[in-house]
C-alpha cells in the first residue's frame, strides 16, 4: 500500500492563477519522490494537497486507487506522517505529541523512537520535559530538536505515506544519516514525498519532480534528468 497518483491535479488558493496545475505523477509503494524547484514553485502545496489540508480543485489525487477526497481526513491523518519543524504541536506535552502518532505506544516504543531519531539524549537530560507543555512558557526546543522530535513521532507512527519538508531542517550530518537509516529500514514499502534541498536526498530519490511556477516541468531519476539537462 501507499501508491500515490496525481492525475492532472491543480489547486488555486484564492487568486485566479493556480498555485499548482496539471500535476500528473505516479509513486509506487516504496518510492521516494523528491520535490525540487525554487521558492513559490508549488512544492508545499503538493504536500498540502496530499494531507487534504487543501483540496484539489482540478483533476484528482488517488491513494491506493481511492480518490483522497473520498477518504476521511482522520483516516489520512492516521496513515500519513508529516515531518517539519513546524508540524510539531506545542500546545501539548512531548508525550502527548508522541502519543498522537500511536495512542497505545508503550514507554519502550516511545524511547526507541526517540533513540532512532537521535532525540533521546536531550529528552533524557530533562526527563520532566516529557510531560511539560511545550510552547511559549514551557519547554523550548531548537529547530533541529523539533525536527528530530517530529521524526520520532513519524517513526512511532510508521505510516505508509511519509511527507517530509527538509527545507527548514537543521539536522547535522550524523543525525541526518541516522534518520535516513531509520526511515529506510523501518519500512521498505513506505512511499515518501520529500521537499528536497540536499543534493544527497535528490540523488537517492526514485523520482525527482521539478516544479516551476506551479507546473511539473520535468520528472525522472537523477541520471535521466542529468542526461536530459533538466537539472
Ligand atoms: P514552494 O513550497 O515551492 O515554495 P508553495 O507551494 O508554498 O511553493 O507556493 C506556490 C504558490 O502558491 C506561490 O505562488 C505562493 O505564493 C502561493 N501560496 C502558497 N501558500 C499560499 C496561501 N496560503 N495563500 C495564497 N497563496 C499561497
Ligand atoms: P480537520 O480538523 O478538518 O480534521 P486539520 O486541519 O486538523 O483538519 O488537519 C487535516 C490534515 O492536515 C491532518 O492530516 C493534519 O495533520 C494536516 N495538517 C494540519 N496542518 C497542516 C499544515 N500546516 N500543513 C500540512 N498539513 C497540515
Amino acid at each position: 500500500t501507499g501508491r500515490v497518483e496525481f492525475a492532472n491535479a491543480g489547486f488555486s488558493y484564492d487568486t485566479d492563477s493556480p498555485a499548482v496545475e496539471g500535476i500528473s505523477l505516479v509513486a509506487e509503494p516504496g518510492m521516494t519522490v523528491a520535490l525540487v524547484g525554487p521558492t513559490g514553485a508549488g512544492k508545499s502545496t503538493v504536500l498540502n494537497l496530499l494531507t487534504r489540508f487543501y483540496e484539489t480543485d482540478r483533476g484528482k489525487i488517488l491513494l491506493d486507487g481511492h480518490e483522497i477526497e473520498s477518504l476521511s481526513k482522520e483516516w489520512l491523518r492516521d496513515h500519513t506522517g508529516y515531518v517539519t519543524q513546524e508540524s510539531f504541536l506545542f500546545n501539548s506535552s512531548l508525550r502527548e505529541n508522541l502519543r498522537l502518532a500511536k495512542p497505545d505506544a508503550t514507554e519502550d516504543e516511545i524511547w526507541a523512537a526517540l533513540e532512532n531519531a537521535n532525540a533521546a539524549h536531550f529528552v533524557r537530560e530533562l526527563p520532566e520535559q516529557l510531560d511539560t507543555v511545550a510552547g511559549e512558557r514551557g519547554v523550548r526546543f531548537s529547530g533541529g530538536e523539533k525536527q528530530r522530535l517530529s521524526i520520532a513521532r513519524a517513526l512511532l507512527k510508521n505510516p505508509p505515506l511519509l511527507l517530509l519538508d527538509e527545507a527548514t531542517s537543521a539536522l547535522d550530518n550524523e543525525t541526518e544519516r541516522l534518520v535516513q537509516q531509520a526511515l529506510e529500514t523501518l519500512r521498505a514499502d513506505r512511499t515518501s514525498f520529500v521537499i528536497a534541498h540536499r543534493l544527497s536526498t535528490v540523488r537517492k530519490a526514485d523520482l525527482i519532480c521539478v516544479l516551476q511556477d506551479g507546473k511539473l516541468i520535468e520528472k525522472g531519476r537523477h541520471d535521466e534528468l542529468l542526461a536530459k539537462g533538466g537539472l
